[in-house]
C-alpha cells in the first residue's frame, strides 16, 4: 500500500507538449512551468529565421524573472510590471535587429491559493474547464477577431479565413502594449488550458472539452490533443499545457 500511496503523491498536476507540427522547419513556440509556484504561460513567436523563437523565449525568460524578484505578494499591477519589462526587452531587441520583425503573443497564468491572475497579449489561449463547460477566458487579440466584435464578421467566416494569424497586439512590436489583466478565482478540480493557435485552428472548443473529459491523466489529454492537430495538418506549431487545480 505504500507503493500506492506514493504514486498518488507524485500524480503530475500538469501535462505539456510543444511540437515543431509538420509543416514548420522551426518551432517558435516557448513555455514555462512553475508548479510549486503555480507559474504557467506560453508564449507563440513571429518573425524571420530565429527571431521569433528569440521573441517568445526572451519574453517568457523576463516576465518570470520579474515575478521571482517580485516576491510573495501576486497582483496584476505585478503581472502588468512583468509583461511590460518583457515587451520592452523583446522591443529592444527587435530595435537592435533594425528592420527585422520580431514579437510574440504571451498567455500567463499565476496561481496564488484561490486566485487565478491572468496576464494576456496577442491569439495565444487561456480556457477554464469547470465540469462539463469550457470557458476561453482570454481574448484573441487577432485582426478577424476584432471584427467579429465589431459585428462585421461572424464566426463561420472566421473559422474559414485564410488570416487568422494576423496580430493586431503582441509583445514586441511597439514600445508601449495594452494588455488583458484579468483576477479570477479558481476551485479544486478545475483544469486551466494553455495553448498556442497551433492546437485551437484545429480543434473545436467542443472537441478540447471532450479529449479533456474523456482521457485518464492530464498528459493523456495534451497526447491526444497534439496527435488529433497533427493527423489535421499540423500546420502550425503546437504548444499546450493542461493543470488541474488540486485547491
Ligand atoms: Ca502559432
Amino acid at each position: 500500500m505504500a507503493f500506492l500511496t506514493r504514486i498518488e503523491v507524485t500524480k503530475m498536476a500538469v501535462g505539456k507538449r510543444s511540437e515543431v507540427g509538420l509543416i514548420r522547419k522551426n518551432n517558435e513556440d516557448s513555455y514555462y512551468i512553475d508548479e510549486v509556484g503555480g507559474i504557467f504561460v506560453v508564449a507563440d513567436g513571429m518573425g524571420g529565421h530565429e527571431n521569433g523563437k528569440e521573441a517568445s523565449r526572451l519574453a517568457v525568460d523576463v516576465f518570470v524573472e520579474h515575478l521571482r524578484q517580485a516576491g510573495q505578494e501576486m497582483s496584476l499591477t505585478n503581472l502588468r510590471d512583468g509583461l511590460n519589462k518583457a515587451n520592452a526587452a523583446v522591443f529592444g531587441e527587435q530595435t537592435r535587429l533594425a528592420g527585422g520583425i520580431m514579437g510574440t503573443t504571451f498567455s500567463a497564468a499565476v496561481i496564488a491559493g484561490d486566485r487565478l491572475f491572468l496576464a494576456h497579449i496577442g491569439d495565444s489561449r487561456i480556457y477554464r474547464i469547470r465540469e462539463s463547460s469550457i470557458l476561453q477566458l482570454t481574448s484573441d487579440h487577432s485582426y478577424l477577431a476584432e471584427l467579429v466584435r465589431l459585428g462585421e464578421l461572424d464566426e463561420d467566416a472566421l473559422k474559414n479565413s485564410t488570416q487568422k494569424n494576423v496580430l493586431i497586439k503582441a509583445v514586441g512590436p511597439e514600445a508601449v502594449i495594452d494588455g488583458q489583466y484579468l483576477l479570477e478565482t479558481i476551485l479544486p478540480e478545475d483544469k486551466l488550458l494553455l495553448c498556442t493557435d497551433g492546437l485551437y485552428n484545429l480543434i473545436s472548443d467542443d472537441e478540447l472539452l471532450a479529449v479533456i473529459n474523456g482521457s485518464q491523466s492530464l498528459q493523456e489529454a495534451v497526447d491526444r490533443l497534439v496527435e488529433l492537430a497533427l493527423l489535421r495538418g499540423g500546420s502550425d506549431n503546437i504548444t499546450v499545457i493542461l493543470y488541474e487545480h488540486n485547491g
